[in-house]
């Protein structure tokens, strides 16, 4: 099973929810993988302290024009939906950070001056901590395009029993990449007005993918009343509230929140992964 753990925005507690929910189905005897899809500001190993034994590059493909073979017909530059490659002077120029790795300029060029290079974009590290298995991406500074890293990360321990996707914040391309097969959807959200404002968009990204989601509230207390209602009136069952605790804070920062989420609210873990074995795919 694959549960994805996302939030409008950052910062509402998606690294600790997903490391919560690995340790809680490793204590239960399950194969878990960890996997840190935030490639642009990976910090679950931050928590989880996995000694990273393994360190490879994600590659992505990049066109390459032949000036000696390019008569300058621009069809290259009309395909490309990205304007990754445009003619100037009648000469080609490919922007790479611009470039999806389409494929489509080299197979519509009439001259087959166009070949594709590796570039590489970033890293994925793997290791391991207790039992629970951790791969992460690392975009390379500079480099906007982290699906494809996002991709590549997913593609570890395909048979862990349960795989916890740690997303990306917010609802863009990188989130969509992460979360869109899981078997169900986690939305983490804290009770403030910026919090409900991304928690509408999140739950409108879920709904549109067509996910089995449910809230998990964080720092929660007298102010659950704006995301419970928010929820109700769309059919998104509020699955439990994680209290704001100043001692959890306090071993967030210095690197130790799952232990205390562990001894005190196992009772939550309970439910909220007993909702998940109700309500994910292929359970309805
Ligand atoms: S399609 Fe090929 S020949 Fe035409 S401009 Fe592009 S690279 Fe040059
Ligand atoms: S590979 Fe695709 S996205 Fe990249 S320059 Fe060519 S057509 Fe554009």
């Amino acid at each position: 099973m694959e549960i994805a753990v996302a939030s409008g925005k950052g910062g509402t507690g998606k690294t600790t929810v997903s490391l919560s929910l690995a340790t809680y189905y490793r204590d239960k005897g399950f194969k878990v993988a960890l996997l840190d899809c935030d490639v642009e500001e990976p910090n679950a190993n931050l928590f989880l302290n996995a000694e990273l034994t393994e360190k490879v590059e994600c590659k992505i493909l990049l066109p390459k024009v032949d000036d000696s073979l390019c008569t300058g017909c621009g069809k290259c530059d009309e395909l490309c939906e990205y304007s990754a490659i445009v003619l100037i002077k009648g000469k080609p120029l490919v922007l790479p950070e611009m470039c999806h790795s389409c494929g489509g300029c080299a197979l519509i060029c009439p001259e087959k001056a166009i070949t594709e290079i590796e570039r590489a974009i970033g890293v994925i590290e793997k290791g391991e901590k207790d039992g629970i298995k951790f791969a992460g991406g690392r975009l390379n500074i500079g480099e906007v395009l982290s699906p494809p890293l996002i991709g590549d990360v997913k593609e570890n321990y395909p048979d862990a029993d349960i795989r916890i996707l740690d997303s990306p914040p917010g609802t863009s391309c990188p989130v969509i990449e992460s979360v869109k097969h899981a078997d169900f959807l986690i939305l983490v959200a804290e009770p403030t007005p910026f919090g409900l404002n991304d928690l509408k968009l999140a739950a409108g990204m879920g709904e549109a993918l067509g996910l089995p989601s449910a809230v998990v509230i964080n720092k929660g207390g007298d102010n659950d009343r704006m995301i419970k209602e928010f929820c109700e009136s769309v059919g998104l069952p509020v699955i439990e509230s994680i209290p704001d605790n100043r001692t959890v804070a306090e071993k967030y920062s210095r690197g130790d929140c799952v232990s205390i989420i562990r001894e005190n609210y196992s009772d939550k873990l309970e439910k909220i992964t007993e909702h998940i074995r109700l309500s994910s795919r292929g359970q309805r």
